[in-house]
Formats: C-alpha cells, structure tokens, sequence
C-alpha cells in the first residue's frame, strides 16, 4: 500500500512537473522516496540485470550506447537517460520507466553516489570509465575516492567491469571476485599526447608505476613491483582509426560507428563488454553501435551543406582537452566557440582552465575564436597565455557567439562548459534547421 501511494503521488509530481515546464526527472523519486524509503531496494528486486555505469568521465556515452543498443534489439530497459545520476533520479527513472516486461535497468551513476545507492539496492553488474582529476580535485583525493567506492560495492557479489588500462579503476577489483576486464592493445590508436601530469603511482603500494606503453594521460599498460599490473582484458580493442567517426576493431569485427572523440573508443569498449556480459553477440551489437549519435553535447556531429559543426562539454581539464583534441581530428580550417560560465553549478572556480592544454591550438587551421560566457574574458587571457596566434572576438551572449560560427567555412567546434551546454546546443540545432530548410 505504502508502496503503491508513493509510486501513484511520485507520477503525480511528475505530471504536475511538466505541466509547469520542468523536465522532473528527480522530483517522482524525491517523493516517492519520503513515503516510502524502501521503494528503490523493491523496485529494483523487479528486475533480473542492474547494470550501474560509473567513472569520472564517458559515463553518459557509455550508458547510451548500452541503452540504445539494447533497444535497437527490442529488449525493453529502465534507463535513467537524461542525466539523473542520483538516488533521486535512479528511483525516478524505476518509478516512470517499470513495466512487467522489463527485465534490466541500464543506470549512470555519479561516483559520489555509489555509498549510499548502495545501502539501498545491489547491481548485478558495475562498469567503471576511468577515474580523472575532477575541478576541484587535489593530489591524492582520487585514492581515497576510489577506496570509498571499493568499500560500499565490497563483496556483494557483483560483476564488476573495469577499464584494465586505468590503474585506479583496476584497483577496484578488490573489491569483488567477478571481475571482466577490457582494454586497448599498444598501438592500437595515436592518442592525442595530453601535456596534463596525472598523478602515475601505484594504487596499490604507491611507488611509481612503470609502464611498457602509455595511451594518454595514466591510462595504459603498467605494473609495478609489488605485484599490482595491468589484467589481461577479456574484450580488447586491436585497432581504430577517427575520421572525424570511430571505426572500432574488436575481435574479427570492425563497428563503424557514427560517434567521434578517440576518447569514445573507450566508452565503445567498456559497453560493448558489458553487452557481451549480457549475452548479446556481435551482430546484436552491430546493430546499435552503427545506428547511434550522441544528441546531447558530447561530441555531437551536426552537417548541412558544406557547414559541419562539432560539440563537446568540457568542464575540467580532461574534457577540455579531450575537445580541443576532436578539433585536432576535424580536417581543414575551423571556428572555435568555447563557452565558460561561472554559475554555481558550474562550479564557481574557473582556474581549471589553466590546467587544460590549449598551447595544441597553435597546430590547427583556425579561422576565428570566439570566446563567450559569463567568463569570457578569462578565456581571451588563458588564449592570450597560450600564445594562439588567432583572432580571438568577445561575445559574451552564448546564442550570438554560437550563431556567429556559421558565418564562416571551416568547421565549426563548440565547447561549452556545464551550463553554457543548453544554449550553445539549442543555437546549433536551430541554425543547423534553417541551413536544411533553406
Ligand atoms: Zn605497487
């Protein structure tokens, strides 16, 4: 009954939610979760396969795909798809999205979040990204991050799927006796150098970590003298090549995907693993690794004409430097339009701008920079450092920055950081549409 009257006022919230233009995707399991505090663990107990996707970054990309490709073979799921990574969210999308049929839940989970979902539902299976420097991060805040996540998701028996490249998520194998590990072979891409100095010690003793091959930043083939290494990865990558798209060697199979960023190689492996795990093949797999696009910001693709148009989010150094690096891989001239705003979800603190690398956009055929945001200033001064021998124009309002970009040929590259996202993609589709329908 408890359950039944959270459930039915938690579809009310929503409806009244949107009725007032909200998206409400934390609002259902806000109330839900005050009439009934168990509603998650019985929800959740519905369902035959939870797979939780965490990690600093690539997580949302890593979900999608997963969520698509399931979809895309007309296997029903409970996908919190619109970004809702906290307990409020991860209930809300259970209450929404549960139906009879229904047998797995597909759930992004910010990493913060892990301990106390944790106490309240078990996954069946756990699929970790990477762990990086996040804004305000320090030296050695990662270890302890990452023992908190060891400790709540210790010995309960789920499958853990970790990035056997990444020493801090491999360190998470402690934590469970079912692990699956994926990978990238040496050589198996160029990646983009990153100047950024990751903290490269061994999570384990913490000596310095040798490594036989480094793929970029402390993602690559390591080991160490106590006996900490890199795992022989059940699912590898031998080769991709970007152009500006992923075409992904796995096995016998190459998947022609229409994502770009190499970084997404990564989250291509990481969900082809778990998919696998979940018993589909490599056609299955086909099926919806060739059919998805990112339609949210991260490394979105846009084409009309002669006009192309990239966007990435980028709000720590990592994925600042991840998008200058797509701008890298576009061939031909280009027009920057990088945002930075500074309001509280953004995170008040901006200095992590001068940890990103944007001395690489000396090597690009770049036509203008346009810098916006309420910080734009502070981006035209970090360019000016960075000795960028470019034009670089102020607007501040991130619809006319967005809309100026199409006024050149080369291609434009968008990089709004978190709340700059909205307007610059809503700009994009908009002049992408009336390019079409002119
Ligand atoms: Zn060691």
């Amino acid at each position: 009954m408890r359950q039944w009257t959270a459930i039915n006022l938690a579809k009310l919230a929503r409806k009244a939610s949107r009725a007032v233009g909200k998206r409400g995707t934390d609002l259902p399991g806000q109330v839900a979760r005050r009439i009934d505090k168990d509603i998650l663990r019985n929800l959740a107990e519905k369902v035959d396969d939870v797979v939780f996707i965490s990690g600093t970054n690539g997580k949302t990309t890593t979900s999608n795909l997963i969520g698509h490709t399931l979809k895309a073979n007309n296997i029903d799921i409970i996908h919190n798809n619109e970004g809702a990574n906290m307990a409020a969210g991860i209930t809300s999308a259970f209450i929404v999205q549960s139906n009879p049929n229904t047998k797995i839940a597909v759930i992004e989970i910010d990493e913060g979040s892990i301990p106390r979902v944790l106490k309240e539902m078990t996954p069946t299976m756990m699929v970790f990204t990477n762990f990086f420097r996040d804004q305000m991060d320090r030296f050695g805040e990662i270890d302890i991050m990452v023992n908190n996540i060891a400790e709540a998701i210790s010995h309960k028996g789920i499958k853990l799927i970790l990035n056997a490249d990444d020493p801090f998520v491999s360190r998470l194998k402690i934590a469970s006796e079912s692990n699956v590990y994926y990978g990238m072979k040496a050589h198996a891409h160029e990646f983009e150098q990153s100047t950024m100095n990751e903290s490269k010690y061994c999570p384990n003793c913490g000596r310095l970590l040798a490594y036989d091959y480094i793929h970029y930043n402390q993602i690559g083939h390591y080991h160490c003298v106590c006996g900490f290494k890199r795992e022989k990865p059940k699912y590898e990558v031998s080769k991709f090549t970007i152009s500006p798209f992923i075409h992904l060697t796995i096995g016998d199979t190459t998947f022609d995907m229409k994502i770009a960023g190499d970084f997404n190689a990564y989250n291509a492996i990481a969900a082809y693993s778990v998919l696998r795990e979940l018993g589909l093949n490599d056609a299955s797999i086909k099926n919806g690794f060739e059919t998805y696009t990112s339609d949210n910001g991260r490394m979105q693709y846009f084409k009309s004409g002669s006009k192309e148009a990239m966007i990435n989010l980028a709000k720590n150094p990592a994925g600042m430097n991840a998008s200058l690096s797509m701008g890298e891989q576009l061939e031909g001239k280009k027009v920057y339009a990088i945002s930075l705003n500074d309001n509280p979800a953004d995170g008040r603190d901006i200095s992590w701008i001068y940890d990103a690398d944007f001395e690489k956009l000396s090597n690009q055929d770049i036509e203008t920079i346009i810098v916006t945001g309420s910080r734009a200033e502070e981006l035209q001064l970090r360019l000016k450092l960075a000795e960028v021998n470019v034009q670089v124009i102020v607007e501040k309002d991130i619809y006319k920055a967005t809309a100026r970009t199409m006024d050149y040929s080369g291609k434009t590259v968008a990089i709004p950081n978190y709340t700059s996202l909205e307007p610059m993609l809503e700009q994009l589709n908009r002049s992408f549409e009336m390019r079409e329908n002119q």
